[in-house]
């Protein structure tokens, strides 16, 4: 029901915080394009996704590129109501 928070490795309280994206990989492929374009791999979409503890985000404890604001805020309610 609670994740574990990926930068002290603990479970979280009954509150975290949850970065989530996904990215489309593309791969130029270089035998006989010699457009150089870029060909998209449909398949090759990543989703990534970083859980942190209230505590852990609170003390800035996530990676710089990442902001507060890329942070959704998450607690066991909203994990109950989607269930
Ligand atoms: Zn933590």
């Amino acid at each position: 029901m609670r994740p574990l928070c990926q930068f002290c490795e603990g479970i979280c309280g009954v509150m975290w915080f949850e970065f989530k994206n996904s990215f489309a990989l593309k791969k130029i492929m270089q035998k006989d394009n010699k457009q150089g374009r870029i060909i998209a791999d449909g398949d090759s979409c990543t989703e990534y996704s970083m859980v942190v503890c209230a505590s852990c985000f609170y003390e800035g404890s996530y990676p710089l590129i990442l902001s507060g604001d890329d942070f959704v805020k998450k607690t066991v309610i909203d994990v109950l109501n989607v269930e």
